[in-house]
């Protein structure tokens, strides 16, 4: 049977990179893929995946309310679909993740979703938490830390270049994101005694 898989990172850790070679590998074999972004990510009428080394494709983009399952099997149905890739899938709702996870036990098409894990806050994503409840497969696409470790964290900064300790879960285009691990997060966002502080405020 074919699977729901949740690869699940902090930022920059390569998500979309990955996305884009697993859907050439189905491409090169002559095999056919869907690919679904979040609304927010779009050029012109489309949706857009690019990953941070370049390589960019064309995607459907799926938006609040959109039905998933519906999409796919109508597509499936005149041309066979082999596997459904899906790029920024913390911000699928609940209900899309449940039509996904449809896709791939009605349908029998592998469905691989690549996304956030948490926000800058450390707070699950709508998309995130019903995948990490849901999906038959997680698996952790690893990233460190400015001191080696894990990074499992992200801290936004502003235009200012300091820590966002509040605000809006979504903020695309304008901030930049920086992954930490755990230790370093709890320090830069403030709750924790800086022992060896570097600080973004302090740049
Ligand atoms: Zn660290």
């Amino acid at each position: 049977m074919a699977k729901l898989y949740f690869h699940y990172a902090t930022m920059n850790a390569g998500k979309t990179t990955m996305l884009l070679q697993a859907s050439y590998n189905y491409r090169e074999r002559g095999m056919r893929t869907m690919l679904f972004v979040a609304g927010h990510y779009k050029k012109g009428d489309s949706g857009l995946i690019s990953s941070r080394i370049g390589l960019e494709t064309e995607a459907e983009m799926f938006r609040d309310g959109d039905d998933l399952f519906a999409r796919v099997a109508d597509h499936h149905e005149h041309t066979t679909v082999h596997c459904v890739f899906v790029d920024e899938a913390q911000f699928l709702e609940e209900e899309q993740v449940w039509q996904l996870a449809r896709i791939a036990d009605r349908l029998n098409i592998p469905v691989m979703c690549y996304g956030l894990r948490t926000d800058f806050q450390g707070k699950l994503f709508s998309g995130s938490r019903a995948l990490l409840a849901i999906a038959d497969d997680l698996r952790e696409v690893r990233t460190i830390c400015r001191c080696g470790r894990k990074a499992t964290m992200v801290v936004r900064l502003g235009p200012d270049g300091k820590v966002a300790r509040q605000g809006e879960q979504v903020a695309i285009g304008k901030d930049v994101y920086v992954s930490l691990c755990r230790r370093h997060w709890e320090e830069e966002m403030g709750r924790a005694a800086p022992d060896d502080f570097i600080g973004f405020t302090q740049a």
